[in-house]
């Protein structure tokens, strides 16, 4: 089962993605850390896309659609037995979705449901100022909502924990309306082909597990 992840930056789809893999046989792909762990090992990818992130500009078309590609192949060779593939940050734009389409077409594939999560913007910037990640295992935190048991270390691996780069207030202005211009047009794109699902993207993560538990059937 192929499921997109689509809403604004911090409306939870990595969040939903991790709980996903830990009850579920799932696995995930998501260009953002895909991105971020070309930056950590210097690769030529990394050092391009790390102009773009830092902005909060997409990374052009053809850095990220080859890399999903490669992503999902890999997956569909090695673990034939995760039967769920999490788009999660991908597609961005309306050429990256008929990418998707035409790609998944070319393999007898389809995306099977898109999980939207509708949330207010007032809410986002709070959570994505608020983040904190493991840049070890990519256990994420907020420092209000969800804090760890000891400050700034990770409760599952103990690494210390860090803020992104791009998750400064003037950087996710930046992202979010990016969002509302190139990627919120996803959400018309696949309701008309009738697999777009909304959740609601204000609740706890335990509450949009749930949500999304019941309204796919898994
Ligand atoms: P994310 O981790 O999904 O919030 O993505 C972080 C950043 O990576 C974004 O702000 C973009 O700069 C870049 N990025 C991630 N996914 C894509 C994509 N599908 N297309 C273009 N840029 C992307």
């Amino acid at each position: 089962m192929n499921i997109i992840l689509l809403g604004p930056p911090g409306a939870g789809k990595g969040t939903l993605a991790n709980k996903i893999k830990e009850n579920k046989n799932a696995v995930q792909i998501a260009t953002g850390d895909i991105f971020r762990y070309n930056i950590s090992n210097e690769t030529e990818l990394g050092l391009r896309a790390k102009e773009y992130m830092d902005k909060g500009d997409l990374v052009p078309d053809e850095l990220t659609v080859d890399l999903v590609w490669d992503a999902f192949d890999k997956i569909e060779k090695n673990n034939s037995q995760d039967n769920i593939v999490l788009f999660d940050g991908f597609p961005r734009t309306i050429d990256q979705a008929s990418a998707l389409d035409k790609g998944m077409e070319e393999r007898g594939q389809q995306i099977d449901h898109v999980v939207y999560f509708d949330i207010d913007e007032e809410i986002l910037i709070h959570r994505i100022t608020g983040r904190r990640v493991c840049p070890n295992c990519g256990a994420t935190f907020h420092i209000e909502n969800n804090p760890p048991k000891l400050e700034g270390i990770c409760d599952v691996c103990g690494t210390k924990l860090i803020q992104r780069n791009d998750d400064n207030e003037e950087t996710v202005k930046n992202r979010i309306d990016i969002y509302k211009s190139q990627t919120s047009v996803l959400i018309d794109y696949y309701k008309d082909k009738g697999i777009l699902i909304s959740i609601d993207g204000a609740n706890s993560p335990e509450e949009v597990f749930e949500e999304f538990c019941d309204k796919l059937g898994v």
